[in-house]
């Protein structure tokens, strides 16, 4: 399996930046695991790794809100958007 390249890429965002939006995130991680994905809400701050510390680094892929918050599924909004 080929590594994916290390350049720094400025679409990268760091741990304790505030998640634009929700979706699915890449993971780089600092020399010990290779990337991987994770769901992160948007407003929420972007962890720093138990092992990299704050050199861990993420990538949006696909945005994406969670069902509850979507207009044709909120529960509040059901009666406005009942037509
Ligand atoms: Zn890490």
């Amino acid at each position: 399996m080929a590594a994916e390249p290390l350049q720094h890429d400025p679409a990268r965002l760091a741990a304790g930046t505030k998640v634009p939006r929700s979706g699915i995130y890449r993971v780089y991680h600092y020399r010990h695991r290779l990337p991987h994905s994770v769901i992160l809400l948007k407003n929420d701050v972007l962890p720093a790794c138990h092992h990299c510390g704050d050199r861990v680094e993420f990538v949006e892929l696909m945005d994406g809100d969670v069902c509850e918050a979507d207009y044709n599924f909120s529960l509040e909004q059901a009666d406005d958007q009942a037509a």
